[in-house]
């Protein structure tokens, strides 16, 4: 298997043995770094809300214990500085703090000079762009070393997910800095420990280069996000049921095969390009017909009748009815355009 990029490690610091013990535990399974929140941005108060700076020596005795590297979350300008004083190997900008470009810009500010690796956070505000203001604030103080985390967007109402995974939001920020790492935050994705390990799996099939993962020594009695935090046992059996795809591969026959199959793949497009089109035009003629006689653009009943015969010839076809209703939707909605 291919090694993927890893963070391990418990949501938050709460004492130096459960720091010790969860690192201890950790060991095995070799994370790239070790992590644990100092601050804790809670969105409600009243919650446990890190124990700040007294933590630094402990998450130092952790790296000098373990041989782990070790990271942590900053919000403002003294996070920062405590942190480059403690000798910290990198930093995260959590999702509250990514929202905030004032903040942002305080810690790009505060990082200047420095060539810390720091990682960024999608924000918990489904504007992607806020995100991309945030890797550019960094670029703009010089910062080299950019990482991206992607840990869900929230979502109204009641979801299978704490924060909605939007993949293709990864995607578009994936072409947007198409040189930095991004890896996936599968613990505030699921929320629950559960479905921690099929989110990961997704997010390596979608070419994700590794995982931040929260781990804690006994997860039941975390102080912070209990029910999604996975023991070292289940993190490390986690890690050896993961297929790791690679990226490329160089052998003839695999490029042979793939390249025939993409350019039937195009062969395909086309067609189905040349063919939108001239039902495109077959539609705007009716469009001209209706008005003629002065008819409505939207019949119901037709559309009811498009839509069935499409979905009975798509089953005997083996295509998925949710997939046939939504192509056939996009395409009714652009006919029903041209018409006007
Ligand atoms: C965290 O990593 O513990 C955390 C607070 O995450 P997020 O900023 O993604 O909510
Ligand atoms: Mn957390």
């Amino acid at each position: 298997m291919d090694r993927i990029f890893t963070i391990a490690g418990p949501c938050s610091a709460e004492s130096e043995s459960q720091l010790l013990r969860t690192a201890e535990a950790l060991r095995d399974s070799r994370p790239d770094y070790f992590r644990a929140g100092l601050w804790k941005p809670r969105t409600k108060p009243g919650c446990f809300e890190g124990m700040g700076e007294k933590a630094i020596p402990w998450m130092q005795r952790v790296r000098e214990v373990t041989g782990l590297r070790i990271c942590t979350e900053v919000a403002c300008r003294e996070h920062v500085e405590a942190c480059l004083n403690a000798g910290f190997d990198l930093l995260w900008i959590g999702a509250r703090t990514t929202t905030n470009p004032f903040l942002v810009e305080e810690i790009a500010t505060a990082l200047e000079g420095s060539s810390i690796p720091v990682f960024v956070k999608n924000p918990a505000s489904r504007d992607i762009v806020l995100w991309e203001g945030a890797v550019e604030r960094l670029m703009a103080h010089g910062i080299k070393d950019i990482g991206l985390v992607h840990r869900g967007f929230p979502s109204f109402g009641e979801t299978l997910y704490r924060n909605a995974p939007e993949w293709q939001a990864a995607a578009r920020m994936r072409s947007a800095f198409p040189g930095l790492r991004m890896i996936c935050d599968p613990s505030h994705i699921a929320g629950d420990s559960r479905i921690v390990p099929e989110i990961a799996q997704q997010s390596l099939d979608l070419g994700l280069d590794g995982l931040m993962v929260e781990c804690h020594v006994n997860p039941g009695e975390a102080l912070s996000d209990t029910a999604q935090q996975l023991t070292p046992e289940a993190y490390k059996a986690m890690l050896a049921g993961l297929n790791v795809r690679r990226s490329d591969a160089d052998e003839d026959d695999y490029r042979n095969r793939l390249s025939e199959l993409r350019s039937r793949i195009d062969v395909y497009d086309d067609a189905i390009l040349d063919a939108l089109a001239r039902r495109m035009e077959i539609s705007r003629e009716i469009g001209r017909i209706k008005k003629e006689h002065n008819v409505s653009i939207l019949q119901l009943s037709r559309w009811d009748e498009i839509m069935e015969r499409a979905l009975r010839a798509g089953r005997t076809k083996g295509l998925s009815e949710e997939f046939v209703r939504s192509l056939f939707e996009e395409i009714h909605k652009a006919s029903a355009a041209s018409q006007k």
